[in-house]
């Protein structure tokens, strides 16, 4: 085994993988090492691929159609009868999906040249210009060694936090991994923390039959979002049916008799609940085991963050950090952009990730996404704001859909027009709030949306409309007052 490369990159999700990727193409000599065994097998794509974005949106999609299927098609005139769910052949197909695309990381770092290293990576020496990595194969039989390196870039990731309240068994009290195999519809389901995760899968399982209780601590819902949107989400998810407590504590979860019990407290008032199963997603926290030894100078955050500068060097020359494990949103696309920045600086180009314009996607439905300052941050960093907000219900496109719910609302700068953010509760919001992302990019105004031919009819008419009613000029809403 080759023991000396440019480059090493501990951590093989979507920020490592995506690394060692554009680090292939620019002719270093690679090597990416991951310890994640995935359903028996060494997997590629940590968290991402295995256990995050896409086994998780494989599950929205099927119980999605499963709903609209039994729900929403008499409505066109189709009838159906019996409208059943397989729930294994549902699994099998995430599973399927899965293992699809970490076989074709594994094909991509090959033809890129990258060796994956099957096992753990312990950076033991930063100092000097060549680095220490300790590997230390999976294969117990094999044992660890020294492999040198001129740079590091540390990618290891995240993982769920656990709460000393309702600590995990992985049979009844499960976090978000465990929660994307239930062999069965759980038939009452508590969910702990209405963040992105519990909404997500607290929705995929109450679109198959499941009675959904969320535990919010905080007392606002969605406190991250614009309060329009939180506001319409809120009203929206409650009406599926996602009985969601806020400002509710969970105090107590123990398993009796095969039930969780959970007792939680809401103003003083203790009561309790019991569920098939519970979810426990109260955030994540990055992953820093056995990825430092203790002595290799690499500074951390109080919580346990690598510290790291804006791009995304930290405090050791030669030695980057990314994803996860550093701050900001621990998001899977910011994470592959800080890879990609990370190995171009090394390569001696100058890119930059726009922190401002990372977008938020929970794929609930409709989908709640934004980019930007919320109108309230705006008004916070001492901007004179205006905003324009256009309901999906006067959006023809959406009722021919039969998806007229939500709303679309921009955020911008009274004094120079400039488009600040863009807030979206819609069918596609995830797809739509790009705009916003393109539109900020290039310090767009709201005239310059206002002045664009948007195509009839498809929802991005309500981004249009919305920046018309920012000047009080929307079409399909009556807003005569506002004229100027
Ligand atoms: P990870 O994906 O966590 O990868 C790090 C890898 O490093 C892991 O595979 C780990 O095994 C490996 N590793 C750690 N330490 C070592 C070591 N010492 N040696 C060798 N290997 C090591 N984000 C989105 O943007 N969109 C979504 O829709 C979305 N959905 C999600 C759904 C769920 C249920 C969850 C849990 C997360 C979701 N996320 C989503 C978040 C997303 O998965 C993460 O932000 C992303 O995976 C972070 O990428 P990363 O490369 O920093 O870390
Ligand atoms: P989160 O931070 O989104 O939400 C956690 C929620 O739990 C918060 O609302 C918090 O107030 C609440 N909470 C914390 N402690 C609590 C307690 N003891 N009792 C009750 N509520 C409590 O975290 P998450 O949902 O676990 O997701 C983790 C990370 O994964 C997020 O940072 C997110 O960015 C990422 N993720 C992203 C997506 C996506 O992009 N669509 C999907 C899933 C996960």
């Amino acid at each position: 085994m080759k023991n000396n490369y440019d480059l090493v990159v501990i951590g093989g999700g979507p920020g490592g993988y995506e690394a060692a990727i554009r680090a292939g193409q620019l002719g270093m000599s690679v090597a990416c090492i991951e310890k994640r065994v995935h359903k028996g097998e060494p997997a590629l794509g940590g968290t991402c691929l295995n256990v995050g974005c896409i086994p998780s949106k494989a599950l929205l999609d099927s119980s999605h159609r499963y709903e609209s299927t039994k729900h929403e098609l008499e409505e066109h005139g189709i009838t159906t009868s019996d409208v059943n769910i397989d729930v294994s052949k549902m699994l099998a197909r995430k599973d399927g999906i899965v293992k699809q695309l970490t076989g074709g990381v594994a094909a991509l770092l090959k033809g890129n040249g990258v060796d994956w290293l099957q096992g753990w990576g312990t950076l033991v020496d930063a100092k000097g210009a060549e680095k220490k990595v300790q590997f230390t194969p999976l294969d117990e039989n094999s044992e660890a060694q020294t492999i040198t390196a001129k740079y590091v870039i540390l990618a290891a990731g995240s993982v769920p936090i656990e709460i000393p309240v309702a600590k995990t068994d992985g049979e009844y009290i499960v976090d978000s991994t465990g929660a994307l195999d239930f062999s069965e519809v759980p038939e009452r389901l508590g969910v702990i923390g209405a963040g992105v995760i519990g909404l997500e899968l607290g929705s995929v399982w109450r679109r198959l039959g499941s009675d959904v209780v969320v535990y919010e601590a905080l007392p606002e819902f969605l406190a991250a979002a614009d309060k329009d949107i939180a506001k319409e989400a809120g009203k929206l998810l409650k009406k599926q049916g996602l009985d969601i407590r806020v400002n509710t504590k969970v105090t107590n979860a123990e398993v009796k008799d095969g039930k969780v019990v959970v007792t939680s407290e809401k103003d003083g008032t203790a009561s309790d609940d019991t569920f098939d199963k519970l979810i426990v997603c109260v955030g994540r926290r990055a992953y820093s085991e056995k990825l430092l030894a203790d002595d290799c100078g690499i500074q951390l955050t109080e919580r346990g963050l690598v510290e790291v500068n804006e791009q995304c060097k930290t405090n050791v020359d030669g030695v980057y950090a990314i994803g996860d494990l550093v701050r900001g949103p621990m998001l899977a696309h910011k994470a592959m952009e800080e890879g990609m920045m990370a190995v171009e600086r090394i390569h001696g180009e100058k890119p930059q990730v726009n922190y401002d314009t990372i977008i938020n996607v929970i794929y609930t439905h409709p989908e709640i996404a934004w980019v930007g300052l919320t109108e309230q941050q705006a008004k916070d960093q001492g901007y004179e704001v205006k905003t324009g907000s256009f309901s999906l219900a006067a959006n023809g496109r959406a009722l021919a859909q039969g998806e007229a719910q939500g709303l679309i609302k921009v955020v911008a700068d009274a004094k120079t027009d400039r488009l600040l953010g863009m807030h979206a509760i819609s069918v596609g919001a995830g797809d739509i709030v790009h705009q916003g992302m393109i539109a900020m990019e290039f310090v767009s105004s709201i005239e310059d949306l206002q002045l664009m031919t948007f195509a009839h009819p498809t929802v991005s008419e309500a981004v249009h409309e919305a920046a018309l009613s920012a000047d009080g000029r929307a079409i399909h809403a009556i807003q005569r007052k506002k004229r100027k």
